[in-house]
């Protein structure tokens, strides 16, 4: 039986010869340009029109993304900025770079996203900022927590580095913020052939200070004069060109992975008084980065599916505030039950768009039979 993989090798084969053809192109370019060129400003700009967004632009990494914008926003010793309780580490590592403190809100226990509810009263009077994210396949409350960010008078950064192509209530992830960002490492849903990043703005005042951050605080017309104290975060043309070619399919993938999520949730909907619980289903607000069920047996049900050929993946095991790196920044007498049980109950299958049909149900197949 040949095993199903749950990060696939062959993400990039399809795209192979494009690749070796970028290289080529521009490796043998006469202006041997690598960095924050032409391609760059020509795939911002695509970017810009995909998303609607008054600018966007291309940085080294996700996480870069996340500090170019708490910096360009002036978030810095002093302040707070409210993350949610379960996520990756640059939710709070990124705080914490920029010498801000973060603090956990507890996660809703199905979507596991932020509960505005949990963020609203982690906000005091040093909240300069939240930041929610969209998780696996759900976008956070947005409408709920930018009213709320208006309410209290603090940023709103949306951190949809999963999330990009979603769209909720007609507004595409990474526009509800006053800035969003996207990741383009590899497994993330347009990801690529090494790093990347990119900031999401409405506000060119703060899009124009992210993109000085993002090179020493250089204004990209003057070299060596340095506005502002800021970061090497730059944007590789290869990337750039490659990504240029992949954004054209990149709605036509994303279409893939919610149909294949629709099917498993369909055959899943009977095993939620069994221990099984399936994503919320629908399409607005979801974005199918991964497919995450929560299963009361998780071990067992991770060794079932290893037995029939199905690799899974555990997210986030252990909450933010509970690491050692964070631990410092957990409140007394504050909790995060939710987190706590998603971090032992989440299980995420498979869901690449180049799975077959055969595949998809065989997948569906061997949890019902669990
Ligand atoms: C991947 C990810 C990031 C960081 O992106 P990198 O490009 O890996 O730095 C930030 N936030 C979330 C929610 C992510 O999933």
């Amino acid at each position: 039986m040949t095993t199903l993989p749950f990060f696939p090798p062959d993400l990039f084969d399809h795209d192979r010869d494009l690749l070796l053809e970028t290289v080529r192109r521009i490796g043998t370019d006469p202006a041997q340009r690598f960095i924050l060129g032409e391609r760059t400003a020509a795939f911002e700009a695509a970017l810009r029109e995909h998303t609607g967004a008054a600018d966007v632009i291309a940085c080294g990494s996700g996480t870069g993304a996340l500090m170019l914008v708490l910096r360009a926003m002036d978030i810095g010793p002093g302040d707070e900025v409210v993350v949610p309780a379960l996520g990756c580490a640059p939710l709070a590592a990124s705080v914490v770079n920029v010498g801000a403190t973060p603090v956990f809100a507890d996660v809703h226990p199905w979507t596991m996203v932020v509960e505005p509810y949990e963020v609203e009263t982690a906000i005091t009077e040093q909240t300069a900022a939240i930041m929610p994210a969209h998780m696996f396949s759900v976008m956070a409350d947005m409408p709920t927590l930018s009213a709320l960010a208006e309410r209290h008078g603090v940023r709103l950064v949306e951190d949809s580095a999963v999330a990009q192509g979603g769209v909720l209530g007609g507004l595409p992830a990474g526009r509800w913020g006053d800035a969003g960002v996207y990741s383009f490492v590899q497994v993330k849903t347009f990801g690529t052939i090494g790093e990347g990043g990119a900031v999401v703005t409405d506000d060119a005042a703060l899009g124009q200070l992210v993109r000085m951050l993002r090179n020493h605080g250089q204004d990209g017309r003057t070299r060596f004069v340095h506005h502002a104290i800021g970061y090497n975060s730059r944007f590789d043309e290869i990337i750039a060109d490659y990504q240029l070619h992949r954004l054209s399919g990149l709605a036509e993938r994303l279409e893939r992975r919610a149909r294949i999520a629709e099917y498993y949730t369909e055959r899943f909907a009977d095993l939620a008084d069994r221990g099984i619980q399936a994503p919320p289903p629908g399409r607005d607000g979801r974005c199918y980065y991964v497919y995450c069920l929560l299963a009361e047996r998780r071990e067992d049900l991770r060794r079932h599916l290893a037995h029939r050929g199905v690799g899974t993946h555990v997210y986030y095991p252990t909450p933010l505030p509970a690491q050692p790196a964070f631990a410092q920044y957990a409140r007394s007498r504050r909790f995060w039950p939710h987190a706590e049980l998603a971090g032992a109950r989440m299980l995420a299958l498979p869901i690449y768009p180049h799975l077959t049909d055969a595949q998809v149900e065989h997948i569906a197949d061997s949890v019902c039979a669990f």
